[in-house]
């Protein structure tokens, strides 16, 4: 956006340019504060399969409420944070704190839930401590690899080169499930595909947003569809946000939903609500059969 002089009108800026300009210095320090005196935390939002009671995981997705400035969304501050080379120190956090919230719902008998977390390019470029840190915690709380979906968002990676390629194939080995975020509005091209070791794609939420209502978006999202399950993939829709979109989606493909509908990202206590809601629903199918 335009930045003009003290007494001119600024025509367009958001509110992350906002931010980015007068504020990136104090907010990066504030952030590394936040992170030293546990004011960060995660919200967890639902992923379904089939119907809505079946819950199959959860994304882990990260919040800040700034004590002045309010709540100051993830697409900001993890910029600063990488941009300040701390990115990795939030990471690490972002990962123990989402499997310790899986154990805990795991051990109030909801059921193992799979956890979903995204890291950002500084982290795959500094592979090795990702890799060791998550090796650590997966062997401290026991838990199942394949319950761990890492998420790598398309538009960080201009090109698919080795590093990320390195990093993508070493956690697919271990059985950890990796996933293209914001799949289709990034640089990357269909045929990328081919060389990621990724087994699951988000599909973005444009994708969705007129469906059912114009008839292009339909026919794009379900040849998508063909297009990634044909390879193999196992996809899931992002910000699906009516019933209509969700019946759609289900009309060809039995896979994984996510989006507003289902539910928005939530507190650990309505995540284990919903498990407790959904456990009594099944119960009630089952005595009624
Ligand atoms: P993402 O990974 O694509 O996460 C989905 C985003 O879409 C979330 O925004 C979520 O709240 C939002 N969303 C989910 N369902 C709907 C829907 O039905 N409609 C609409 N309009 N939006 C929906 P959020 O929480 O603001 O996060 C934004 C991005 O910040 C995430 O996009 C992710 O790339 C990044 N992010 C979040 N947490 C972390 C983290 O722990 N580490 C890193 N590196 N990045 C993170
Ligand atoms: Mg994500
Ligand atoms: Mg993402
Ligand atoms: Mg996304």
């Amino acid at each position: 956006a335009k930045r003009k002089g003290k007494n001119q009108v600024v025509y367009y800026h958001s509110l992350a340019e906002d931010l980015e300009y007068k504020n990136t210095l104090t907010l990066e320090n504030d952030l590394k504060f936040a992170l030293k005196n546990g004011e960060l935390y995660l919200d967890y939002q639902p992923i379904y399969i089939g119907f809505k009671e079946s819950m199959t995981g959860v994304e882990a997705l990260i919040r800040w409420d700034h004590p002045v400035k309010g709540r100051i969304p993830p697409n900001v501050f993890i910029p600063i944070a990488e941009n300040g080379s701390f990115i990795s120190d939030i990471g690490e956090w972002v990962l123990e704190e989402s499997i310790k919230q899986s154990v805990k719902w795991r051990e109030s008998g909801l059921g193992q839930i799979g956890v979903a977390v995204n890291v950002s390019k500084m982290q795959m470029r500094n592979k090795n401590r990702f890799l060791e840190k998550m090796d650590l915690l997966l062997d401290q709380y026991q838990f199942p690899p394949e319950q761990l979906q890492i998420e790598i968002t398309e538009s960080d990676i201009f090109f698919f080169d080795g590093e990320i390629i390195e990093f993508a194939k070493e956690l697919r080995e271990k059985g950890v499930r990796v996933a293209l975020d914001d799949f289709g509005v990034g640089t990357s091209t269909l045929f990328n595909l081919k060389n990621m070791p990724v087994n699951v794609v988000k599909i973005d939420r444009s994708f969705i947003q007129h469906v059912p209502s114009e008839e292009f978006d339909c026919k794009l999202l379900k040849g998508l569809y063909q297009v990634l399950e044909g390879i193999g993939m196992y996809v899931i829709t992002e910000g699906v946000e009516t019933a209509e979109q969700a019946d759609f989606i289900r009309r060809f493909s039995d896979s994984k939903i996510q989006g507003y509908y289902f539910g928005r990202p939530m507190k650990p206590a309505q995540i284990a609500l919903l498990l407790q809601q959904e456990f009594a629903f099944h119960q009630a199918a089952s005595d009624h059969n």
